[in-house]
Order: C-alpha cells, then sequence, then structure tokens
C-alpha cells in the first residue's frame, strides 16, 4: 500500500496559490464544492461536460428521490442562496430529479461569483501533473495540475490548476450488461435497442415501450423502479410485457423489505416483489447474460443459466446494471483506490454495500478521501466507486472539509460536522435510488 501524507497542512503549495481550482462536474457535489470556495475567497473553475448544468440529474429527472428537501441541499449554498432571497420552502417534501434541479441547483449555479466560473459543455479527459508524467516524484506536490479538456468542436485544450476536485459522478459510466463486467459480445448488433438506466416509462418515453417486451437487466433499486413502472404501463398497453434478468437466484437484495430499515426502499422492494408474484412481471433468475445477437426485430440475449446456456427473447433491454467511475483519466496521477469497489482506499470498507445502507456510512472528510496525488479530490458520488450507497448529504460533508483543508483551516478540516440518520434521508414512498 502507497503511504499517504496525512500531516495536516495544505499540500498544494503556497506556489499555485495565484492559480484556480478545478471543480470537474456541475451537479449537486461540483456545484456545492463551487460554494464552499467562494465562501473562503478560494478561485475556482467548474468545468461541466453537459450542456446544463447538473446534466445528470436532468437525465432521470422524472424520478423522485428518497430523501426530502432538508437532506438535499448543502448548507453553505443554502446561506448564499438565502441572501439573495431563496428559501427552502418543503423541507420534509422529497422532490424530484427535475425539481432539485430548478428548485435549488439552477438557482445555484447562478448566483454571482458561481455563474462566471462554470465553463459548460467542456469534458475532462485527463489529469496530470504539469511536466511530468506518473513516475516522477521529485518536486511533484509543488507542480500545478494539468486537466485536459475537449469541448463538441473536438477542441482539446489544457489548463493549469492548483487542485483538483473531481465531482464528476458515475452516471455517464453504466456497468456492462455481461455478467463478467467486460462489454457485451454481439452488443453493436443491438445497440439500438438497449436502454441507459431510469428510462422515463410513464412519461417522455411511454410510446418507446407501448406494445414491447422489454427486459430489464440488474437487481438493484434502480432496476426494481423500471420494473415497477413498466408493470404499471404492462397493464394499459396491450402487448407490453416485462421481464426483469438478474444473475442471482432471486432479488433479495432489494425485495427484502424486512431487512430494509429504509421506509422508501422498502417500498420500492415490496411492489416489486408483488409484481413479481401476481404475474405482471416475469423473473428470469440465475441468468448470467453472455452475449446477444440480433434475429429480425428480436434481441436475442443469451446466457448461462443453471449450468447451460439459455436464450431469452426481448424487443428492448433496459440496463439497469449499476455505475462505475471513470478513472480512465487518472492514467499519470497517482490514485489509492480499493481493489474491490474502486473507492479511495481508506473510505472503501466505510461504504461496503454489504455492511453499510446508506444512512450508516460515517461522515468522512479529507482524510479518507486523500491520494497519493496530493491537492487530487474524488468527491460525490464519484467517491464511492461502484457501491451504490451515496447519499448528497455525505458528499456535501465532504467538500467541506476537502475545501476548509485546501483553504489550510486544518481544525474545520478534521472535525466532523455531519450526524447522518439511520432512516430519515431516504424516506419517501415513490422509488429512486441511493
Ligand atoms: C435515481 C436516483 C435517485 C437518487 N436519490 C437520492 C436521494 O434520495 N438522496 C440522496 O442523497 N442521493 C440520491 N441519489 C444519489 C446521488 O445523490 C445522486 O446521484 C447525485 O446526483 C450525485 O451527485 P454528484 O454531484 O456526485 O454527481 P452527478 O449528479 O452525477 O453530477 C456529475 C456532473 O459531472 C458531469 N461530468 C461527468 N463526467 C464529466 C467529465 N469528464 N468532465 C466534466 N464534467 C463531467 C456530469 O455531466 C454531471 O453534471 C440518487 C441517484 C439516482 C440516480
Amino acid at each position: 500500500m502507497t503511504l499517504i501524507d496525512l500531516t495536516p497542512r495544505p499540500s498544494t503549495g503556497l506556489a499555485n496559490a495565484h492559480l484556480p481550482i478545478a471543480i470537474i462536474g456541475a451537479g449537486p457535489v461540483g456545484l456545492a464544492a463551487a460554494a464552499h470556495l467562494l465562501r473562503r475567497g478560494l478561485p475556482f473553475e467548474v468545468l461541466e461536460a453537459g450542456d446544463t448544468v447538473a446534466a445528470s440529474v436532468r437525465a432521470w429527472g422524472h424520478t423522485r428521490l428518497f430523501s426530502p428537501w432538508r437532506h438535499l441541499v448543502d448548507p453553505v449554498a443554502q446561506e448564499l442562496l438565502e441572501a439573495h432571497g431563496w428559501s427552502l420552502d418543503q423541507p420534509d417534501r422529497a422532490p424530484s430529479g427535475a425539481e432539485l434541479v430548478a428548485g435549488y441547483l439552477a438557482p445555484l449555479a447562478a448566483l454571482p461569483g458561481i455563474a462566471e466560473r462554470i465553463r459548460l459543455g467542456v469534458a475532462v479527459t485527463d489529469v496530470a501533473r504539469e511536466g511530468m508524467d506518473r513516475t516522477r516524484t521529485r518536486g511533484r506536490a509543488g507542480a500545478p495540475f494539468t486537466v485536459r479538456t475537449l469541448d463538441a468542436s473536438g477542441a482539446v485544450a489544457d489548463g493549469a490548476y492548483r487542485a483538483v476536485i473531481d465531482a464528476s459522478g458515475s452516471w455517464l459510466t453504466p456497468n456492462a450488461l455481461a455478467s463478467n463486467g467486460l462489454t457485451l459480445p454481439g452488443l453493436a448488433e443491438v445497440a439500438d435497442r438497449v436502454l441507459p438506466a431510469l428510462p422515463d416509462v410513464l412519461g417522455a418515453d411511454r410510446a418507446v415501450f407501448a406494445g414491447r417486451r422489454t427486459t430489464v437487466v440488474g437487481a438493484g433499486h434502480s432496476a426494481a423502479n423500471t420494473v415497477i413502472a413498466l408493470a404499471s404501463l404492462a397493464r394499459d398497453e396491450p402487448g407490453a410485457t416485462v421481464t426483469w434478468a438478474i444473475r442471482s437466484a432471486s432479488p433479495d437484495r432489494v425485495t427484502d423489505a424486512e431487512t430494509d430499515g429504509l421506509p422508501g426502499r422498502a417500498s420500492l422492494g415490496v411492489r416489486a416483489r408483488r409484481a413479481v408474484a401476481d404475474g405482471r412481471v416475469t423473473l428470469l433468475d440465475g441468468f448470467e447474460t453472455v452475449g446477444a445477437r440480433s434475429d429480425g426485430d428480436d434481441v436475442v440475449l443469451v446466457g448461462r443459466r443453471g449450468g447451460s446456456l439459455a436464450e431469452h427473447r426481448t424487443d428492448l433491454v433496459v440496463n439497469a446494471t449499476g455505475f462505475r467511475p471513470a478513472l480512465d483519466m487518472y492514467r499519470e496521477v497517482r490514485l489509492e483506490l480499493d481493489e474491490i469497489v474502486e473507492a479511495p482506499r481508506r473510505l472503501a470498507p466505510m461504504i461496503d454495500p454489504n455492511e453499510h445502507s446508506c444512512g450508516t456510512v460515517e461522515p468522512h472528510g479529507y482524510r479518507e478521501l486523500a491520494h497519493p496525488e496530493q491537492g487530487l479530490f474524488i468527491v460525490g458520488m464519484k467517491s464511492y466507486g461502484r457501491a451504490p450507497t451515496f447519499l448528497l448529504k455525505t458528499g456535501y460533508e465532504q467538500v467541506r472539509s476537502v475545501v476548509a483543508w485546501l483553504a489550510g483551516d486544518v481544525a474545520s478540516a478534521l472535525a466532523v460536522e455531519l450526524v447522518l440518520p439511520e432512516t430519515g434521508v431516504c424516506s419517501t414512498a415513490d422509488g429512486g435510488c441511493c
């Protein structure tokens, strides 16, 4: 294991204090980081791949969150917004993703001091140290970061930054459909009939699913959410059918309500289990997807089932197999990641989905998020790697601590200022995931 220097002092050196701090991603956590940096008076620039802020939240905007408003707003962002006449009107109601954007994230991004520091339509492709590849050590901690971006016209640009806060989430990098994690053989043949997680089945995408056989692949809460929506659609749309393909023997992880302390998630599980039990959803269990091919209008999924190969025919496939962090951009820097969940090594045991639900993750800050590459932090959803238990409240505490450290306020960086209730952060009945 590489030794991380946890000496409690800002590591990026005053020599680079004139340079801005790069925030990758203008989602809820990236924008919270911007609010904290603004309050601390540190220069920053937000680099957002989408054409709008919160592009990923907008993509699942029709989905209702589990958490009520009071757990979705960063305290410093709230202070800044309130100074401009904003107020948190219904703290106990859980918004949809679209409401979170319209009611909080878009106004936050429009604040003076933040708005002019957001660059839209620039995807970060690489992060390095100026003049140094991964192998060079001497003077490394004092060298500025080089952040490379790509825009829609294909233009590549390098910028110099004092530190990097990566809040780019994992929505844009879904897991593979193949159960071994590799690109599904044959995917190219059927790619036009494979949809990403959480389509708006009962809204904008209704016509896509009406009258069609749909197979949802994946065993998590996003999958359960889509299965329930499709079962509801199938009641009104003749010919629409739903198959739920999972590789385990049963979807216990989401449908075992008695072991889930979170009422919203438990309700989602109960409804999914009921839909299977009353025959509205066909469960294709123990199905390890290994390939796909096109046969006329049919998508044929090939899977290993009970020791032999089986075929399943469908019109559409929804990939709800979860998400993984995009790590290719870090080829030339030194990260220390857990080899299983791909979260920072110190954080990984705290978020193990086998041990923790989203409400039982301990609060954590810069120490748990530190990498051997000093001044580089992965925060927010991406910091949890492949674990699905991330909550915004935890992300807001992460950026509070990281920004305090970058500002040289070691005492504040080390202080833990968050007590997560075991339940109550995920407490509505309409689904979502955490
Ligand atoms: C359906 C659903 C429901 C959820 N419900 C809850 C809930 O109830 N409570 C809760 O606390 N959490 C919930 N979560 C989990 C989590 O809080 C959200 O996923 C949240 O959006 C994560 O915020 P983030 O800022 O870390 O990442 P994101 O919201 O994913 O934002 C990342 C941003 O970075 C941009 N980006 C990505 N790659 C690049 C790049 N290379 N360069 C530049 N920009 C890039 C993206 O376009 C995006 O705007 C839910 C998640 C989902 C999917």
